[in-house]
């Protein structure tokens, strides 16, 4: 039965239009499929690179000189928490921690890291 279905779809991957043959179909051609499946595995692993950072970060928030100060910058927090730049621009992309730009400059309040790692 289910050889017979022949569905518009958009691919989800390049977004052309194309016939599916089966309703789970979501792209167009394998390499298509491939890319996409790629770029799920990649996101996983990001994921949980973040998640075992949080475990380490939330050990680390003991910096006792930086414990005075409300309002952080970059290098602070990094220092603060104990990560990497990289790490720290994976964070803010990921959603994880938000922070607030103005005038080309970068704050990160010691709210929101605490907000970030639930402490
Ligand atoms: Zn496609």
């Amino acid at each position: 039965m289910s050889s017979n279905i022949r569905l518009l779809k958009v691919c989800q991957e390049c977004g052309k239009e194309f016939i599916a043959k089966t309703t789970v179909t979501k792209n167009c051609s394998n390499i298509c499929a491939k890319r996409a499946w790629k770029k799920r595995q990649r996101e996983k692993k990001i994921e949980t690179a973040i998640e075992s950072e949080k475990k380490v970060i939330s050990q680390e928030i003991k910096n006792p000189e930086l414990s005075q100060k409300e309002i952080l910058s970059i290098k602070e927090t990094c220092n603060y928490i104990g990560i990497s730049r990289p790490t720290f621009y994976k964070l803010v992309k990921a959603g994880t921690l938000q922070i607030t730009r103005y005038g080309g400059r970068v704050f990160i309040s010691r709210n929101e890291i605490k907000k970030a790692f639930n402490i």
